[in-house]
């Protein structure tokens, strides 16, 4: 039906829907039933480091135990963003000039850290209202850009992935 290069069922996508996809994925494996959030850092388009919202190690997860709520937040897990600097520290570079891709918007204490540790750019699906996250990173130059994010759902089409294809006759 396109113009698409042959193989190809889909664009081929930018890297920020790369790393946006990438942040999706990681947020598969978050615990907090009330949101989960992914966040990929990023340097010179290569992975530093990923995290999702998650208990803190040795600690149950709301999943199974409930959320513990304090001031109609659950305060229960360590945030995307702070998982994955706290990989950065323990197993990666420094994010100093780095990207965020974030499936939401941080909270405040979040930017925070994120802009303490020298994060310059954001790239985010969707909006998180109620905080001051937008405004502090604007205010320390954290350049944010927006992403339409998927409809519905991220489609991985194997039959366009080569290494997917079964080697039998039938194909
Ligand atoms: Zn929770
Ligand atoms: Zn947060």
């Amino acid at each position: 039906m396109s113009n698409l290069p042959q193989g190809r069922t889909q664009p081929r996508p930018s890297w920020d829907e790369y790393f946006l996809k990438l942040a999706m994925i990681a947020s598969e494996r978050s615990t907090c039933p009330r949101m989960h959030c992914g966040c990929v850092i990023v340097k010179d388009n290569h992975v530093i480091a990923t995290g999702y919202n998650g208990s803190l190690p040795g600690q149950p997860h709301c999943e199974d135990e409930g959320c513990l709520i304090e001031n109609n937040h659950c305060i229960r897990t360590a945030h995307a963003e702070i998982n994955a600097l706290a990989q950065a520290i323990n197993h990666g570079g420094g994010v100093n000039g780095a990207t965020a891709y974030l499936t939401n918007m941080s909270c405040t204490d979040c930017a925070k850290a994120m802009i303490a540790c020298g994060i310059k750019r954001v790239v985010v699906f969707s909006d998180f209202h109620d905080t001051k996250a937008t405004e502090f990173y604007t205010k320390s130059g954290v350049k944010i850009e927006k992403q339409d994010m998927p409809s519905t759902n991220i489609d991985y089409d194997l039959k366009s992935f080569t290494s997917a294809v079964k080697t039998d006759k039938s194909n």
